[in-house]
């Protein structure tokens, strides 16, 4: 039966698979079980589809993207394709998805589940019940912005340019994206920037002040320049809800900020589109790591970052946070009971854990799900 919510799967190469597979169980129990079904399409990306088609992503399956609902995406790349030219690299299968569907928001959550607490690096009373969202805008700013380029100067020194630019539409969307967000969390947006010595920075503080001031002033809101705000996020990262910054910062900080949380295996995230007049939004959802050639094909690899953005694709792109809430329980319910894959164990020494592989740890949150549902 057609569900009206069209789903795009890139399982992608590496662990890509391999993880993809538990989240398809999960799909599989949301259909029998609460009726949220999935007219689902898979296709190949990156090195799979270099493989099939010559290229990272073909133009089928690219247009498939952009008919969709969302896009799920598992990881790409890989030791077999480290030698291919630069612009048919597998990343650059991703880079194009996220260019032509025009995903200017990246959502970066950090959270820090009880059970793992230790495996932070910092203090677990300083990360303890940790829950941030950070917010990069991801098609604009200095990886954009022309002039760039390198070039040979008169004298025959070598000089190389990037150029930051942001327009006001750009911070605007991406801000109201943050305030959107807060108002479904704990109400706080905390925009950074460097506004004392950037250009940029003072009209991004301009235009998240006006556009709060106009659309959002229920949410409450900060500003922090970004070298204070990576200090702030080791000293006391629970001052923080949600964090919007710029491509550059928001790639710092997004990373620094999910180290916090001590595990690769355990993030998610969004890139989220322009709302259109039907109120849809393009949006992929995948995990924050790479495809692990270290561990693909072994059956170690964590499969929870990718069932949590798959719970992601549930809140964000149907709106069925119920759904989503259930998924993310499961995942918790599941490490409290000492479950964990070899990442997650942090040299052996977690007491009571039970060791588990990639379909052992699938097949634990379904049973969980059967169990809370
Ligand atoms: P990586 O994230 O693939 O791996 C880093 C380390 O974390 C490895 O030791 C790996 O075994 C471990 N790890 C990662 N995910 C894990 C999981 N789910 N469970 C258990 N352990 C996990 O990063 P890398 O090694 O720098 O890159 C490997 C390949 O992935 C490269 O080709 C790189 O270009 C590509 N890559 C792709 C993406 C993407 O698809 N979005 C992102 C980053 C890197």
């Amino acid at each position: 039966m057609a569900s009206n919510r069209n789903l795009l799967v890139l399982p992608g190469d590496g662990i890509g698979p391999e993880v993809m597979a538990e989240v398809r169980k999960i799909i599989a129990w949301m259909g029998s079980k609460r009726a949220v079904g999935f007219d689902i399409q898979e296709d190949v990306v990156g090195g799979a589809a270099l493989d099939k088609h010559g290229v990272p992503l073909a133009d089928a399956t690219m247009r498939t993207a952009l008919a969709a609902d969302a896009v799920l995406f598992g990881s790409v790349g890989g030791p077999k394709w480290d030698n291919v030219v630069f612009d048919k690299k597998p990343e650059r299968g991703l880079l194009r998805l996220r260019k032509e569907m025009d995903l200017f928001a990246n959502l970066r959550p950090a959270k820090v589940f009880d059970a793992l607490v230790d495996a932070s690096s910092l203090k677990p009373e300083i990360v303890k019940g940790l829950d941030i969202m950070i917010i990069r805008e991801l098609t604009g700013g200095v990886y954009f912005g022309e002039p760039r380029g390198t070039s040979t100067l008169p004298n025959g020194e070598r000089e190389a340019i990037d150029t930051q630019r942001y327009k006001t539409s750009e911070i605007r969307r991406v801000c109201a994206v943050a305030f959107e967000l807060a108002r479904k969390r704990r109400n706080k947006v905390c925009s950074s920037e460097k506004a004392n010595v950037m250009h940029t920075g003072v009209l991004w503080r301009e235009e998240a002040t006006k556009l709060h001031k106009e659309q959002y002033a229920d949410v409450e809101l900060t500003h922090m320049y970004a070298d204070a705000l990576a200090m702030q996020l080791l000293r006391n990262p629970g001052q923080f809800d949600v964090i919007v910054t710029d491509n550059l910062f928001g790639d710092i900080l997004s990373d620094e900020a999910s180290m916090l949380t001590g595990s690769l295996g355990m993030l998610p995230s969004a890139s989220l589109g322009a709302t259109d007049a039907t109120g849809r939004r393009k949006a992929l959802y995948e995990p924050i790591h790479g495809s692990a050639p270290d561990i693909a094909g072994k059956g170690l690899a964590n499969p929870l970052a990718e069932t949590l953005s798959y719970a992601m694709m549930l809140r964000y792109s149907f709106d069925l946070p119920k759904e989503a809430d259930l998924v993310e329980t499961a995942v918790e319910n599941v490490l409290n009971a000492g479950y964990r894959t070899a990442d997650l164990l942090g040299g052996g020494k977690t007491a009571g854990a039970k060791k588990v592989g990639t379909q052992e740890m699938g097949d634990a949150i379904v049973q969980e799900l059967d169990r809370l549902a």
